[in-house]
Protein backbone atom coordinates (compact mmCIF):
# COMPACT_ATOMS: atom_id res chain seq x y z
CA UNK A 1 0.00 0.00 0.00
CA UNK A 2 1.45 3.02 -1.24
CA UNK A 3 1.38 5.85 1.60
CA UNK A 4 -0.22 9.18 0.92
CA UNK A 5 1.64 12.69 0.90
CA UNK A 6 -0.48 13.61 3.92
CA UNK A 7 0.78 10.62 5.72
CA UNK A 8 4.30 11.15 4.67
CA UNK A 9 4.61 14.84 5.69
CA UNK A 10 3.08 13.42 8.94
CA UNK A 11 6.15 11.29 9.49
CA UNK A 12 8.84 13.41 8.36
CA UNK A 13 7.81 15.74 11.03
CA UNK A 14 7.91 13.34 13.79
CA UNK A 15 11.38 12.06 12.53
CA UNK A 16 12.76 15.58 12.19
CA UNK A 17 11.38 16.78 15.83
CA UNK A 18 13.74 14.00 17.17
CA UNK A 19 16.25 14.35 14.85
CA UNK A 20 16.81 18.19 14.57
CA UNK A 21 19.17 17.91 17.47
CA UNK A 22 21.80 15.16 16.06
CA UNK A 23 24.48 15.42 13.49
CA UNK A 24 23.37 13.18 10.42
CA UNK A 25 27.00 13.77 8.96
CA UNK A 26 30.06 15.19 11.31
CA UNK A 27 28.82 18.84 11.24
CA UNK A 28 25.50 18.48 9.11
CA UNK A 29 22.18 18.76 11.15
CA UNK A 30 19.07 16.89 10.36
CA UNK A 31 16.72 18.23 7.95
CA UNK A 32 13.49 17.78 7.34
CA UNK A 33 14.15 17.47 3.31
CA UNK A 34 16.07 14.39 4.84
CA UNK A 35 13.38 13.25 7.09
CA UNK A 36 10.96 13.43 4.00
CA UNK A 37 13.22 11.43 1.91
CA UNK A 38 13.19 8.97 4.65
CA UNK A 39 9.87 8.34 5.38
CA UNK A 40 8.43 6.05 2.97
CA UNK A 41 11.13 3.82 4.10
CA UNK A 42 10.14 4.12 8.18
CA UNK A 43 6.32 3.96 7.28
CA UNK A 44 7.11 0.93 4.88
CA UNK A 45 8.96 -1.20 7.87
CA UNK A 46 6.01 0.09 10.21
CA UNK A 47 3.64 -1.47 7.59
CA UNK A 48 5.96 -4.97 7.58
CA UNK A 49 6.05 -5.24 11.24
CA UNK A 50 2.37 -5.06 11.85
CA UNK A 51 1.57 -7.52 9.00
CA UNK A 52 4.39 -9.96 10.18
CA UNK A 53 3.83 -9.79 13.85
CA UNK A 54 7.59 -8.11 14.44
CA UNK A 55 9.19 -6.33 16.45
CA UNK A 56 12.63 -4.05 16.08
CA UNK A 57 15.32 -3.95 18.91
CA UNK A 58 18.08 -1.21 18.02
CA UNK A 59 21.26 -1.26 20.28
CA UNK A 60 22.04 3.03 21.54
CA UNK A 61 24.72 2.47 19.09
CA UNK A 62 23.22 2.12 16.05
CA UNK A 63 22.07 5.51 13.44
CA UNK A 64 19.33 7.84 14.79
CA UNK A 65 17.14 6.84 12.40
CA UNK A 66 16.77 3.07 12.95
CA UNK A 67 16.66 4.20 16.68
CA UNK A 68 14.05 6.74 16.77
CA UNK A 69 12.47 6.13 13.26
CA UNK A 70 11.75 2.21 13.46
CA UNK A 71 12.58 0.55 16.82
CA UNK A 72 9.94 -0.69 19.23
CA UNK A 73 12.77 -0.76 22.05
CA UNK A 74 16.10 1.18 22.34
CA UNK A 75 19.11 0.67 25.09
CA UNK A 76 21.85 -1.41 25.91
CA UNK A 77 22.24 -5.37 25.10
CA UNK A 78 21.13 -5.97 28.62
CA UNK A 79 18.28 -4.25 28.56
CA UNK A 80 17.31 -5.39 24.76
CA UNK A 81 17.97 -8.86 26.60
CA UNK A 82 15.67 -8.35 28.44
CA UNK A 83 12.95 -7.05 26.06
CA UNK A 84 13.86 -10.15 24.16
CA UNK A 85 12.88 -12.36 26.63
CA UNK A 86 9.86 -11.21 27.56
CA UNK A 87 8.62 -10.31 23.77
CA UNK A 88 6.30 -12.73 22.21
CA UNK A 89 7.01 -11.65 18.92
CA UNK A 90 7.06 -14.22 15.54
CA UNK A 91 9.92 -12.06 14.50
CA UNK A 92 12.83 -10.06 16.00
CA UNK A 93 15.07 -7.75 14.24
CA UNK A 94 18.51 -7.12 16.06
CA UNK A 95 19.54 -3.76 15.03
CA UNK A 96 22.75 -4.07 16.66
CA UNK A 97 25.89 -6.57 16.31
CA UNK A 98 25.48 -10.35 15.90
CA UNK A 99 26.38 -11.60 19.39
CA UNK A 100 23.03 -9.43 20.46
CA UNK A 101 21.14 -11.25 18.05
CA UNK A 102 22.47 -14.09 19.55
CA UNK A 103 21.43 -13.07 22.53
CA UNK A 104 18.05 -12.65 21.22
CA UNK A 105 18.03 -15.98 20.03
CA UNK A 106 18.85 -17.50 22.91
CA UNK A 107 16.33 -16.29 25.12
CA UNK A 108 13.43 -16.15 22.48
CA UNK A 109 14.06 -19.25 20.85
CA UNK A 110 10.58 -19.83 19.01
CA UNK A 111 10.86 -16.03 17.57
CA UNK A 112 12.88 -15.91 13.88
CA UNK A 113 15.58 -13.31 15.14
CA UNK A 114 17.34 -11.71 12.29
CA UNK A 115 20.44 -9.31 11.67
CA UNK A 116 20.09 -6.72 8.97
CA UNK A 117 24.37 -7.62 8.05
CA UNK A 118 25.68 -10.74 9.31
CA UNK A 119 29.19 -9.22 9.04
CA UNK A 120 28.22 -6.38 11.91
CA UNK A 121 31.14 -8.95 14.42
CA UNK A 122 32.48 -7.45 17.46
CA UNK A 123 36.09 -7.72 18.42
CA UNK A 124 35.53 -7.92 21.74
CA UNK A 125 32.99 -10.91 21.24
CA UNK A 126 35.06 -12.31 18.14
CA UNK A 127 38.53 -12.31 20.54
CA UNK A 128 37.58 -15.72 22.29
CA UNK A 129 35.88 -18.87 20.65
CA UNK A 130 34.24 -21.58 22.74
CA UNK A 131 36.90 -23.96 22.22
CA UNK A 132 39.60 -21.50 23.42
CA UNK A 133 37.43 -20.79 26.31
CA UNK A 134 37.10 -24.63 27.75
CA UNK A 135 41.11 -24.35 27.01
CA UNK A 136 41.31 -21.77 30.11
CA UNK A 137 38.63 -23.54 31.85
CA UNK A 138 41.03 -26.55 31.88
CA UNK A 139 43.88 -24.02 32.68
CA UNK A 140 42.24 -22.71 35.91
CA UNK A 141 39.94 -25.67 37.05
CA UNK A 142 38.93 -23.96 40.45
CA UNK A 143 37.56 -20.64 38.89
CA UNK A 144 34.16 -19.30 38.17
CA UNK A 145 33.55 -18.78 34.57
CA UNK A 146 32.41 -15.14 33.96
CA UNK A 147 31.80 -13.96 31.03
CA UNK A 148 30.16 -10.67 29.67
CA UNK A 149 27.35 -10.33 27.40
CA UNK A 150 29.55 -9.00 24.95
CA UNK A 151 30.21 -12.95 23.79
CA UNK A 152 29.21 -15.53 21.73
CA UNK A 153 26.74 -18.03 22.80
CA UNK A 154 29.59 -20.39 22.46
CA UNK A 155 31.52 -18.65 24.59
CA UNK A 156 28.35 -18.16 26.59
CA UNK A 157 27.38 -22.04 26.16
CA UNK A 158 31.28 -22.65 28.48
CA UNK A 159 30.62 -20.07 31.36
CA UNK A 160 28.73 -20.55 34.84
CA UNK A 161 27.35 -17.48 34.26
CA UNK A 162 26.72 -14.63 31.74
CA UNK A 163 27.33 -10.61 33.44
CA UNK A 164 26.86 -6.67 31.56
CA UNK A 165 28.44 -4.09 32.83
CA UNK A 166 26.34 -2.74 35.22
CA UNK A 167 25.60 -6.06 37.52
CA UNK A 168 29.04 -7.66 37.43
CA UNK A 169 30.62 -6.57 40.77
CA UNK A 170 27.41 -7.47 42.12
CA UNK A 171 27.18 -10.66 40.60
CA UNK A 172 31.32 -11.70 41.02
CA UNK A 173 30.92 -10.50 44.94
CA UNK A 174 28.35 -13.41 45.30
CA UNK A 175 30.24 -16.33 43.55
CA UNK A 176 31.70 -18.51 46.15
CA UNK A 177 35.26 -19.51 43.99
CA UNK A 178 37.67 -16.93 45.01
CA UNK A 179 38.97 -17.47 41.43
CA UNK A 180 37.01 -15.79 38.79
CA UNK A 181 37.49 -16.24 34.99
CA UNK A 182 36.62 -13.09 33.43
CA UNK A 183 36.15 -13.26 29.43
CA UNK A 184 36.47 -11.97 26.92
CA UNK A 185 37.48 -8.37 28.22
CA UNK A 186 40.92 -7.85 29.23
CA UNK A 187 40.26 -3.59 30.34
CA UNK A 188 37.18 -4.51 31.93
CA UNK A 189 39.08 -7.04 34.10
CA UNK A 190 41.37 -4.59 35.00
CA UNK A 191 38.63 -2.02 35.45
CA UNK A 192 37.14 -5.09 37.73
CA UNK A 193 40.02 -5.69 39.73
CA UNK A 194 40.05 -2.19 40.87
CA UNK A 195 36.54 -1.97 42.10
CA UNK A 196 36.29 -5.04 43.93
CA UNK A 197 38.94 -4.04 45.90
CA UNK A 198 37.42 -1.02 46.45
CA UNK A 199 34.16 -2.28 47.81
CA UNK A 200 36.92 -4.90 50.00
CA UNK A 201 36.24 -7.61 48.04
CA UNK A 202 39.18 -10.01 47.94
CA UNK A 203 38.74 -11.65 44.80
CA UNK A 204 41.49 -12.87 41.72
CA UNK A 205 40.69 -12.05 38.38
CA UNK A 206 41.91 -14.05 35.53
CA UNK A 207 41.23 -12.82 31.88
CA UNK A 208 41.29 -13.44 28.22
CA UNK A 209 43.13 -11.01 25.96
CA UNK A 210 40.25 -9.52 24.04
CA UNK A 211 39.12 -5.60 24.10
CA UNK A 212 36.58 -3.06 22.36
CA UNK A 213 37.95 -1.20 19.57
CA UNK A 214 35.83 1.47 20.09
CA UNK A 215 36.81 1.98 23.93
CA UNK A 216 40.66 0.89 24.07
CA UNK A 217 41.74 3.83 22.26
CA UNK A 218 40.94 6.81 24.39
CA UNK A 219 43.76 8.36 26.48
CA UNK A 220 44.09 9.77 29.58
CA UNK A 221 46.37 12.50 28.58
CA UNK A 222 43.61 13.79 26.15
CA UNK A 223 41.33 13.54 29.36
CA UNK A 224 43.44 16.36 30.99
CA UNK A 225 43.43 18.63 27.88
CA UNK A 226 39.75 18.40 27.70
CA UNK A 227 39.50 19.49 31.68
CA UNK A 228 41.90 22.16 31.23
CA UNK A 229 39.83 23.65 27.78
CA UNK A 230 36.32 23.25 28.98
CA UNK A 231 36.50 23.79 33.23
CA UNK A 232 33.25 22.41 34.98
CA UNK A 233 33.55 19.78 32.75
CA UNK A 234 32.29 16.24 33.46
CA UNK A 235 33.84 13.39 32.24
CA UNK A 236 31.93 9.95 31.60
CA UNK A 237 33.46 6.75 30.50
CA UNK A 238 32.69 3.40 29.70
CA UNK A 239 34.68 0.06 31.52
CA UNK A 240 35.62 -1.15 28.40
CA UNK A 241 38.09 1.48 28.32
CA UNK A 242 41.49 1.37 30.49
CA UNK A 243 42.40 1.64 33.92
CA UNK A 244 43.88 4.83 33.32
CA UNK A 245 41.08 6.24 31.69
CA UNK A 246 38.76 5.28 34.16
CA UNK A 247 40.27 6.44 37.06
CA UNK A 248 40.35 9.92 35.42
CA UNK A 249 36.86 9.89 34.27
CA UNK A 250 33.94 11.39 37.11
CA UNK A 251 31.69 8.39 35.89
CA UNK A 252 32.35 4.78 35.07
CA UNK A 253 29.55 2.70 34.15
CA UNK A 254 27.56 1.05 31.47
CA UNK A 255 25.69 2.29 28.80
CA UNK A 256 22.16 2.95 30.93
CA UNK A 257 24.12 4.02 33.68
CA UNK A 258 26.04 6.91 31.78
CA UNK A 259 22.46 7.93 30.42
CA UNK A 260 21.49 8.04 34.12
CA UNK A 261 24.61 10.33 35.06
CA UNK A 262 24.06 12.60 32.25
CA UNK A 263 20.37 13.16 33.03
CA UNK A 264 20.48 13.28 36.61
CA UNK A 265 24.07 16.00 36.58
CA UNK A 266 24.24 19.53 36.09
CA UNK A 267 27.36 20.69 34.36
CA UNK A 268 28.47 23.02 31.37
CA UNK A 269 29.95 20.07 29.47
CA UNK A 270 30.23 16.40 29.08
CA UNK A 271 32.88 14.69 27.44
CA UNK A 272 31.41 11.27 26.39
CA UNK A 273 34.49 8.06 26.42
CA UNK A 274 32.02 5.97 24.55
CA UNK A 275 30.29 5.07 20.92
CA UNK A 276 28.99 8.48 19.21
CA UNK A 277 25.83 7.03 19.05
CA UNK A 278 24.94 7.21 23.00
CA UNK A 279 25.42 11.16 22.41
CA UNK A 280 22.96 10.97 19.84
CA UNK A 281 20.17 9.69 22.00
CA UNK A 282 21.22 12.55 24.45
CA UNK A 283 20.96 14.88 22.32
CA UNK A 284 17.44 14.18 21.08
CA UNK A 285 16.44 13.06 24.48
CA UNK A 286 17.99 15.77 26.71
CA UNK A 287 18.66 18.56 24.09
CA UNK A 288 19.85 20.93 26.70
CA UNK A 289 23.46 18.62 27.47
CA UNK A 290 26.45 20.26 25.97
CA UNK A 291 29.28 17.89 24.57
CA UNK A 292 32.13 18.62 23.59
CA UNK A 293 33.17 15.61 21.01
CA UNK A 294 35.65 13.14 21.11
CA UNK A 295 33.17 9.59 21.19
CA UNK A 296 34.51 7.37 18.44
CA UNK A 297 32.40 4.95 15.83
CA UNK A 298 31.90 1.42 15.76
CA UNK A 299 32.25 0.54 12.21
CA UNK A 300 30.14 -3.09 12.77
CA UNK A 301 27.18 -0.97 14.59
CA UNK A 302 27.60 1.34 11.98
CA UNK A 303 26.30 -1.54 9.03
CA UNK A 304 22.97 -1.40 10.41
CA UNK A 305 20.79 0.85 7.76
CA UNK A 306 17.30 1.16 7.26
CA UNK A 307 17.19 -0.54 3.77
CA UNK A 308 19.09 -3.32 5.27
CA UNK A 309 16.23 -3.91 8.24
CA UNK A 310 13.69 -3.26 5.64
CA UNK A 311 14.76 -6.46 3.45
CA UNK A 312 15.88 -8.28 6.86
CA UNK A 313 12.08 -8.11 7.42
CA UNK A 314 10.74 -8.60 3.90
CA UNK A 315 12.70 -11.55 2.89
CA UNK A 316 15.79 -12.29 4.96
CA UNK A 317 18.38 -13.90 3.67
CA UNK A 318 19.47 -17.34 5.12
CA UNK A 319 22.52 -15.23 6.00
CA UNK A 320 20.60 -12.79 7.71
CA UNK A 321 18.63 -15.51 10.26
CA UNK A 322 20.34 -16.32 13.58
CA UNK A 323 20.15 -20.32 14.01
CA UNK A 324 21.87 -21.90 17.27
CA UNK A 325 22.75 -25.84 18.12
CA UNK A 326 19.59 -26.46 20.94
CA UNK A 327 22.04 -27.89 22.79
CA UNK A 328 24.35 -24.86 22.98
CA UNK A 329 21.74 -22.58 23.01
CA UNK A 330 20.14 -24.48 26.12
CA UNK A 331 23.73 -24.09 27.85
CA UNK A 332 23.81 -20.50 26.33
CA UNK A 333 20.59 -19.98 28.02
CA UNK A 334 21.55 -21.15 31.69
CA UNK A 335 24.30 -18.52 32.03
CA UNK A 336 22.13 -16.15 30.96
CA UNK A 337 19.49 -17.14 33.51
CA UNK A 338 21.88 -17.44 36.24
CA UNK A 339 22.77 -13.66 35.51
CA UNK A 340 18.62 -12.77 36.09
CA UNK A 341 18.81 -14.78 39.27
CA UNK A 342 21.65 -12.92 40.65
CA UNK A 343 21.27 -9.64 39.41
CA UNK A 344 20.62 -6.93 41.91
CA UNK A 345 16.76 -5.74 41.10
CA UNK A 346 16.21 -2.12 39.73
S1 LIG B 1 31.41 -0.84 20.48
FE1 LIG B 1 33.03 -2.32 20.94
S2 LIG B 1 31.99 -3.91 22.19
FE2 LIG B 1 30.37 -2.70 21.14
S3 LIG B 1 30.00 -3.83 19.22
FE3 LIG B 1 31.52 -2.25 18.74
S4 LIG B 1 33.49 -3.33 18.96
FE4 LIG B 1 31.95 -4.57 20.02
Amino acid sequence: MIATDHELDAEAGRLFRLLMHVDCEPGRPWNYETCRRLAPLTLEIARLKREQGAIILAHSYVEPEIIYGVADFKGDSYFLSLKAREARAAKIVFAGVVFMAETAKILSPHAQVVVPDRGSGCSLADSLTGAQLRELRAAYPDAAVVCYINSTAEVKAESDVCVTSGNVHDIVAQLPQRRILFVPDRLMGQNIRVELQRRGIAKEIITSDGTCIVHDVFDARAVADARARFPGLRVVAHPECTAEVAAAADYVGSTGGMMKYVRATSAPYFLMLTECGLVGRLQVEDPEKRFIGGCRLCPYMKLNSLEKVRDALAAPRPDQIITLDEDLRRRAARSIERMFELAPRD
